[in-house]
């Protein structure tokens, strides 16, 4: 946990705020969620956006949209990364994986919220500069590597959420074998640049898995190192 109480960017995360509470309502009828819960909305209020983005867009920080980071990939809406992190329903207890670190905001938003955060990013200079960037800004409880997150990170497992923030053609079958009974998977899923959607898939205590489809997103693809999507 990090606290950035005095950083001069108050005033822009509570408008960022009100925005995701709007947005939230105005999406419930697909989500089924008309507010979000206040550890999201308390983590979504301290990690500060700004030092994540690339230089000179710090005016841009919060706003609610995507902006690039470069490699081709982007650091995802506000909006969605709040919503994948409510439907996670993370205890401060839990273990998450998270795929597709990019700048590291998202694994910065779950470390408020979980125990321990384990990331993977396959764009190796991406996932070298998060991590040191999330080193830098004090985010203890995050572990970060490069490699092929469709694989998962067996030597950590089973956790207890999992969130891929790249889109797959599928859902990944090592990813699920490596969430624990009980433990929620959250993915979108579908083709590159076309209709996606995401999903939240709850394993249930017998190893069955029960899945939602809650909203129309677009994600960069999940990739297999070479730019092709899997
Ligand atoms: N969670 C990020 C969003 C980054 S966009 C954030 O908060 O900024 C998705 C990221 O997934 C990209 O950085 C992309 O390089 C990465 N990615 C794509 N395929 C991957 C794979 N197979 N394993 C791990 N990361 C992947």
């Amino acid at each position: 946990m990090t606290a950035h109480a005095q950083d001069g960017f108050e005033s822009a995360r509570g408008r960022l705020l009100a925005d995701i509470a709007q947005l939230t309502r105005e999406t419930r009828l697909e989500t089924g969620r008309a507010a979000l819960s206040e550890q999201t909305m308390a983590a979504m209020r301290t990690v500060p956006r700004h030092r994540f983005v690339v230089p000179g867009d710090e005016r841009y920080a919060y706003d609610n949209r995507p902006l690039p980071i470069g490699h081709g990939q982007t650091i995802s809406q506000p909006f969605i990364v709040a919503l994948m992190t409510d439907f996670l329903e993370l205890k401060p207890t839990d273990k998450v994986l998270e795929i597709g670190t990019g700048c590291g905001y998202q694994a910065a938003v779950l470390s408020e919220l979980a125990r321990e955060v384990y990331s993977i990013e396959i764009v190796e200079p991406l996932g070298r500069e998060a991590a040191q960037r999330l080193k830098t800004l004090g985010y203890r409880n995050v572990v970060a590597k490069v490699g092929d997150g469709y694989q998962g990170w067996v030597e950590h497992a089973p956790f207890d959420a999992i969130m891929v923030t790249a889109a797959a053609r599928d859902v990944p079958q090592p990813l699920v074998d490596q969430l624990k009974p009980g433990g929620r998977l959250v993915i979108p899923v579908g083709s590159q640049g076309g209709a996606q959607t995401l999903y939240v898939m709850e394993k249930q205590p017998d190893g069955k898995v029960v899945q939602r489809a809650v909203l129309a997103v677009r994600f960069v693809p999940l990739t297999d190192g070479r730019g092709r999507q899997q």
